[in-house]
C-alpha cells in the first residue's frame, strides 16, 4: 500500500494565541485598520497551511478560515444579504459582513449582553440571528431568505484564499457549504414560503463558483452537506440528485468531495453514495454505524475520506481501533481511493497542546488537540501503509499511552463506579409528591404570595474580576479574595433586604464561571491553560476536561452559603449548577457513555445538596440551562437522552427532606419539545427566561398543565434598560391567565452578572413593586 491520502475538513482559525480574536476586537473598536486585520488573518492561514503541510497532510483545506462564521461566509458568497444592511450588489465588504454578524446600535443605545449563547437582539440594525451549529458549542449566523430571494456571486474569498495558498506552494481543497445544507439551515422571513423554491436560483451561483474554481485549476472541492446527519425532510433529500448532477457538470474536471459529519447517514446512505460526485467523506466517530452502509453503497472507484480522528474532542486516538476500521475499509476501497481524515472540521478542538505548561504530564499524554490530530492522521496513514503494526514504533507508543489511560487509578475510581451501579429507583423521586410536599414547604418557608427572587448572580464588576485575577489560582483563593467575596456577599444581601426581596441569593461573586467553579473542586476534572475553542465570532470558550470518574472530595459551596445565610434572617438560596449542564459544557470522556459521567456528577451534586441542607439551607437551586441543548440530532434518540438527563437531575435533587425546596433555572429555549421532561424534573420551582419568547412559551404552557411552581422572567436582563412596573405587570398578568396564582413567582429572566449595579437596583425595585401590587389583587 502506498497511495493513501491524508485529509482534514478544516482547521481552527482563531490562531495559536487567539490572534484573530484580539485583532477583530481591536478592529471593531477602530483601533486597527482593515489592512492590519487582514495581515493577522493572512498569517493565521499561512501558519495553518504550513503546519498541515509540514505534518504530512496531503489534502489541505482552504476557505475554512473565517472572520466570523462559515455560514455567514456562504451568505456573503452568494450575496444573500438581507435588505436592512443596505447591500447594493458588488462585493460584500468587511463592514457589511460584520454588520450582519454584530448589528449596529443607534447613537446612545446601550449594548445587550449575553449570558448563554448570545442570541439577544435589541439593536438599531439587528444582527442576523445566531443559533447552535448542530450539537456543537459553535454558533452560526442564520441565513435569512425572503420570497423570491435573488442570489449573486458577491465574494471572492474562496478564490482568493485558494490562490493565496497556491502562492505559498500549497495546493488546497476549497471548502464550501453545500447549497442544500445552506438553504436548510436558513430561515424564511416575512411571508411564508418554501426555502427549497430558492434552490434553482441559488444553484446558478454555485455553478458559477464551481466553474470559476475549475478555471483556477482546483483539483478537489470539498462540499459540506452535514444536514445528512439530521432528520432531513424528504423534499430536501430528493433535491440532492439533480443538484449534484448540475454541480458536477459545472465543476468540469475538478473533483467533488461530498462530506457528511456529526452523525451517521443511516437510512440516507443510499441517496448520499448515489450522488454524482468523485468522493465521499463520512464521520466514523459519530457515525460508526455507517461502515456497513459504505460497504453496501460506496461505488467502486470513488474516493472515501474516512473520518477517523475525532474533531470534536481532545483525546488521543486509539490506533488499534482506528487501524482495525481502516483495514476493514481496505476490503472494499482501493488504497488510492482511501483518505485518512478527521471526523469533522478541527474547528471544534483547541489549536495545540504545545503551550500547555501546567497540565499534569500524564493527563497531557492522553490528549490531542488540533495540531496533534494532524500528526495522528499522518501516523495512521503510515501505519496502514506499513501493514505491520507489531513493529511500528508510533503504533506501539500510542498503545502504551492508551493503556495507561485504560488502567489508571486516577481515571477509574471503584467507589464511584459502584455508587453509580447502586443508583436505585428511589433516587428518581422525592419522598412525597409535589402536591403534598408543597404544603409542608409553605408552612416551613412562610413566604408571601407571589414570592420575589433572583436567578443567582449579581453584577460582576471590574473590581470583582480583578480581585479574582489577583487572588485566585485555580481553586485556591487568597485570604484577600475570600475577604473580598465575603464583603461582596454581605453587601449584596443587604441590598436585597433593603429592596424587600423575599428569597435572597449570595450573588456568586466567588465564581468566575458556573461550570468551571464546580469543575475545579470536583475530582476527575482538569483544566488546560490555552485550550480555547471558538464559540462564535471572536468569542472563545475553554471547556473543562473531564478525564476520570467524578467525585466530591469535600463540599464546594457550603461555607459560602453558610456565611451568606448568617447575614440575613430571610432565606438565602443555595446555588448549584446541574449535572447535565456541567457535562454539556465540558470535554467528556469517550471510554464510558455520557450518561454515566452525568450520573457521577449528579451523585456528587447530590452530596453537595445534602451538605447544604444539613448546614441549614432551606432552598437550593440547581441550574440546568443546557438541558435542551443536549438533545441528540435525531429525534429517534431523544427519549433515551431525556430519560437519563432527567434522572440525573433527580439524582441530584431527590435526597432532600420534604420541606427543602428545590429550584431550577433554564435560559431561553424552545420548551415545546421537552415540556414533559421539564415537568418530570419535579423541581418545586422553575424559573425560565421569557423575554424573547413572543408568546411561544406561554402557548406551550397553555397546552401543557405544568404542575409545580414557576417564575417566568419578567425582566429581560440582557439589556441594561430598566423595565417599568407596568410592563412587568403586563407579562405577569398574561402568565396568570395560564398559571394558578399560587404557582407563580416573580423574578428576572436570568442571572445578573453581566449587568451594572445602578440598573440592577432600579429594576429590582420595580420588580418588588410588581409583586406588592399583584398581591393586593389576589
Ligand atoms: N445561577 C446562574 C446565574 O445567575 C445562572 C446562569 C445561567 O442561567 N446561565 O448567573
Ligand atoms: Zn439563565
Amino acid at each position: 500500500m502506498t497511495q493513501v491520502e491524508t485529509h482534514i475538513l478544516g482547521f481552527p482559525r482563531i490562531g495559536d494565541d487567539r490572534e484573530l480574536k484580539w485583532a477583530s476586537e481591536k478592529f471593531w473598536k477602530g483601533e486597527i485598520t482593515e489592512n492590519e486585520l487582514q495581515v493577522v488573518a493572512k498569517n493565521i492561514r499561512k501558519t495553518n497551511w504550513e503546519r498541515q503541510k509540514a505534518t504530512g497532510i496531503t489534502k489541505i483545506p482552504s476557505n475554512d478560515f473565517s472572520f466570523y462564521d462559515q455560514v455567514l461566509d456562504t451568505t456573503a458568497l452568494v450575496g444573500a444579504i438581507p435588505d436592512r444592511y443596505n447591500f447594493n450588489g458588488g462585493q460584500v465588504d468587511l463592514e457589511t459582513y460584520f454588520l450582519c454578524a454584530r448589528g449596529k446600535l443607534s447613537a446612545g443605545q446601550p449594548e445587550k449582553t449575553s449570558c448563554c449563547g448570545g442570541t439577544c437582539q435589541s439593536k438599531a440594525t439587528t444582527a442576523l440571528e445566531m443559533t447552535k451549529w448542530f450539537d456543537t458549542n459553535y454558533h452560526y449566523l442564520v441565513p435569512e431568505f425572503k420570497k423570491n430571494q435573488s442570489f449573486s456571486l458577491s465574494s471572492n474569498k474562496i478564490f482568493d484564499e485558494y490562490l493565496e495558498a497556491k502562492d505559498l506552494g500549497i495546493e488546497t481543497t476549497p471548502v464550501i457549504l453545500g447549497p442544500i445544507s445552506y438553504l436548510y439551515l436558513g430561515k424564511a422571513k416575512g411571508s411564508t414560503f418554501n426555502r427549497l423554491d430558492l434552490l434553482p436560483e441559488l444553484l446558478d451561483v454555485y455553478q458559477e463558483i464551481f466553474a470559476k474554481l475549475n478555471k483556477l485549476g482546483v483539483e478537489w472541492i470539498q462540499v459540506d452537506e452535514p444536514v445528512f446527519s439530521l432528520d432531513l425532510p424528504a423534499e430536501y433529500l430528493s433535491a440532492y440528485q439533480a443538484t449534484y448532477k448540475t454541480l458536477k457538470q459545472a465543476a468540469g474536471n475538478t473533483k467533488l468531495l461530498l462530506t457528511n459529519y456529526f452523525g451517521a447517514l443511516d437510512e440516507k446512505s443510499e441517496t448520499f453514495f448515489n450522488l454524482d460526485v468523485d468522493g465521499f467523506h463520512v464521520d466514523l466517530v459519530r457515525g460508526a454505524s455507517d461502515i456497513k452502509n459504505i460497504q453496501k453503497n460506496l461505488p467502486v472507484n470513488k474516493v472515501l475520506s474516512a473520518g477517523i480522528v475525532n474533531g470534536r474532542n481532545i483525546w488521543k486516538n486509539d490506533y488499534q481501533k482506528s487501524i482495525e476500521i481502516l483495514n476493514s475499509l481496505t476490503a472494499f476501497v482501493k488504497e488510492e481511493n482511501l483518505w485518512v481524515s478527521s471526523s469533522c472540521s478541527l474547528l471544534h478542538s483547541p489549536v495545540s497542546l504545545n503551550p500547555e505548561q501546567e497540565l499534569d504530564e500524564e493527563i497531557k499524554s492522553w490528549l490531542a488537540f488540533a495540531s496533534e490530530k494532524l500528526v495522528e492522521i499522518t501516523e495512521l496513514k503510515e501505519i496502514l501503509i506499513s501493514g505491520d503494526v507489531e513493529n511500528n514504533e508510533q503504533y506501539l507508543a500510542n498503545q502504551k499511552i492508551i493503556n495507561t489511560y485504560k488502567t489508571s487509578t486516577r481515571v477509574h475510581n471503584p467507589v464511584v463506579e459502584e455508587k453509580v451501579n447502586n443508583v436505585s429507583a428511589d433516587y428518581f423521586s422525592r419522598n412525597l409528591p409535589f402536591a403534598e410536599r408543597v404544603k409542608i414547604q409553605n408552612k416551613v418557608l412562610n413566604l408571601p404570595k407571589f414570592p420575589t427572587t433572583t436567578i443567582g448572580s449579581f453584577p460582576q464588576t471590574a473590581e470583582t474580576r480583578s480581585a479574582h485575577r489577583k487572588g485566585r489560582k485555580g481553586a485556591v483563593y487568597s485570604d484577600e479574595l475570600i475577604d473580598f467575596c465575603k464583603k461582596t456577599i454581605k453587601e449584596t444581601i443587604k441590598i436585597q433586604e433593603d429592596l424587600g426581596l423575599d428569597v435572597l441569593v449570595h450573588g456568586e461573586s466567588e465564581r468566575n464561571d458556573m461550570v468551571e467553579y464546580f469543575g475545579r473542586l470536583l475530582d476527575g476534572f482538569t483544566f488546560s491553560e490555552f485550550g480555547w475553542v471558538q464559540s462564535y465570532g471572536s468569542r472563545c470558550v475553554k471547556p473543562p476536561i473531564i478525564f476520570g470518574d467524578v467525585s466530591l472530595p469535600k463540599p464546594m459551596t457550603v461555607e459560602w452559603a453558610k456565611y451568606a445565610q448568617s447575614c440575613s434572617e430571610k432565606i438565602v438560596k443555595g446555588m448549584l449548577t446541574g449535572p447535565v449542564t456541567i457535562l454539556q459544557w465540558s470535554f467528556v470522556r469517550e471510554d464510558i457513555p455520557r450518561s454515566e459521567t452525568t450520573w457521577q456528577i449528579a451523585l456528587a451534586i447530590r452530596e453537595e445538596v445534602l451538605a447544604l441542607e444539613a448546614a441549614g439551607i432551606k432552598i437550593i437551586q440547581i441550574d440546568e440551562p443546557a438541558l435542551r441543548e443536549g438533545l441528540p440530532l435525531r429525534e429517534k434518540d431523544w427519549a433515551a437522552y431525556l430519560d437519563w438527563a432527567v434522572k440525573a437531575f433527580q439524582i441530584a435533587a431527590s435526597g432532600v427532606k420534604d420541606e427543602t425546596q428545590i429550584h431550577t433555572h433554564m435560559c431561553y429555549c424552545d420548551f415545546e419539545d421537552i415540556i414533559q421532561a421539564i415537568a418530570d424534573l419535579d423541581a418545586d420551582v422553575i424559573s425560565v427566561e421569557n423575554s424573547r419568547s413572543d408568546e411561544a412559551l406561554l402557548k406551550t404552557f397553555e397546552e401543557f398543565q405544568y404542575p409545580n411552581e414557576i417564575g417566568l422572567g419578567l425582566w429581560d436582563i440582557h439589556s441594561p434598560r430598566v423595565p417599568s412596573v407596568e410592563e412587568m405587570t403586563k407579562i405577569l398578568k398574561r402568565a396568570l391567565e395560564v398559571f394558578k396564582p399560587e404557582q407563580v413567582w416573580v423574578n428576572p429572566d436570568c442571572g445578573l452578572k453581566t449587568r451594572g449595579w445602578p440598573e440592577t437596583i432600579d429594576s429590582l425595585r420595580n420588580l418588588v413593586a410588581v409583586a406588592e401590587n399583584i398581591r393586593k389583587e389576589y
